[in-house]
């Protein structure tokens, strides 16, 4: 009987054991590293009619900006399909930009891309095209003598912008470069009638907004620059000029207020014809959607190889209070001085 017992216990002893490094080999499941994307297309007709954005010879950024952002959202839909996509702007019409944002947050989107075009002004030439005669003077009174002289005349004119390639943005530090396409971009949040009650009075040059755009790069800093990392590989791998990673320099105010990591894909130039010609056909396009979709299946792989390495799931899980924009900066500016009391 005691021999019994012992052959039980033994028993149970190593049925525990088993069990115990079964459950060892058999990790936690996982949560899932990207539950919600917004895709955000850039711009959109305006209230009072009338397109937003660049403007190429014969198009406009915003129907290009439609046009992708729809392919990749069928790209989403057939290849991963278990994620929950929100379009932010999902007609021709335009979406107020702080609605863009809270569109994201209220969701609780895990990642944010916006898709935009890019533009350069034109690049100004002159040349001397002949000379003319013109006459002056030279001395007071008696002495005053007429003179003669040649100078050139001038020609100035204008060609199309040779830039060309994909860039991807991510929000950053502030310095002054590429002020100009933070303005462009932020362009419609200031033509908003209401742009006072929207945004009360952060101004995106402020140094308020600054502040707050560094906490926000602490947070999602790095999420953020791996993606664009691997959406400009896929564009270099496809054999479009590959223009790298940028930083943003001056926020743009999307990529700032919205709770998750975020990027900006400005997929060629307008400006340039080949590019126009490019954005505007179905391969292009479906290209285009395709180099990004592949970048966040990279990205998925690289989020679960963290959370794997870490064994925390929840970062990624924030969600400001919803509402008022500012309610949402200020709930990042709570939660980083908690962070830092601990
Ligand atoms: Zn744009």
């Amino acid at each position: 009987m005691k021999r019994a017992l012992y052959l039980f216990l033994f028993a149970t002893m190593i049925l525990s054991f088993f069990s115990f490094t079964s459950n060892r080999k058999d990790p936690v499941p996982k949560q899932k590293v990207l539950r919600t994307v917004i895709i955000d297309a850039g711009h959109g007709i305006m209230e009072k009619g009338g397109h937003n954005g660049a403007k190429g010879s014969y198009s406009y950024e915003d129907e290009i900006c439609l046009a992708v952002s729809k392919e990749l959202v069928k790209k989403f839909a057939t290849e991963l399909p278990d994620i929950k996509i929100v379009e932010s702007r999902p007609t021709e019409k335009i979406t107020a930009i702080h609605r863009r944002a809270e569109i994201a947050n209220e969701n609780k989107g895990d990642l944010f891309i916006c898709i935009h075009v890019n533009a350069a002004v034109p690049q100004k030439h002159t040349e001397i095209s002949g000379y003319k005669t013109v006459t002056y003077y030279e001395g007071k009174g008696k002495n005053k003598k007429k003179k003669s002289k040649q100078v050139p005349i001038y020609r100035t004119w204008t060609t199309a912008n040779p830039a060309k390639g994909a860039e991807t943005y991510i929000c950053g530090a502030h310095k002054t470069e590429d002020k100009e396409l933070a303005i462009r971009e932020n362009a419609p949040m200031l033509q908003e009638d209401n742009y006072k009650a929207n945004y009360g009075d952060i101004n995106p040059n402020s140094p308020e907004f600054e502040a707050l755009s560094l906490l926000k790069t602490k947070q999602y800093f790095k999420r953020s620059a791996n993606l664009a990392g691997f959406v400009q590989d896929e564009f270099a791998k496809i054999g479009r000029i590959d223009r790298d990673v940028r930083q943003r320099q001056v926020g743009i105010w999307v990529l700032q207020a919205t709770a998750m990591p975020s990027i900006l894909v400005e997929t060629g130039y307008i400006t340039n014809r080949e590019e126009e010609d490019y954005l505007n056909s179905k391969k292009g396009q479906v290209e285009t959607a395709d180099c990004i979709i592949k970048a966040v299946k990279t990205y998925i792989a690289w989020l679960e190889k963290q959370q794997q390495n870490s064994g925390s799931t929840n970062e990624h899980a924030f969600s400001p209070a919803t509402g008022t924009v500012n309610n949402f900066l200020e709930a990042i500016e709570q939660r980083e001085k908690q962070r830092s009391k601990r």
